[in-house]
């Protein structure tokens, strides 16, 4: 479970971001001419129900490594 940062509550998992829009998702790389190779697939969101802040984070942590 996700703490948030600034209060210490613990944040609600697993949100979406939506670019408005938009038709293009948000994608992350870790490389960035190599959006295929090095790609570590779509951010998820988790968000404060206390305070607000929000925490963009990646679930796969293993292709970082
Ligand atoms: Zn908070």
């Amino acid at each position: 479970m996700r703490e948030c940062i600034r209060c210490g509550e613990q944040m609600k998992e697993g949100c979406a971001i939506r670019v408005e829009g938009s038709a293009t998702g948000i994608i992350m790389s870790t490389k960035e001419n190599a959006m295929f190779s090095g790609r570590i697939g779509y951010p998820k969101v988790a968000i404060c129900p206390k305070c607000g802040e929000v925490s963009i984070y990646v679930e796969n942590v293993e292709k970082l490594k």
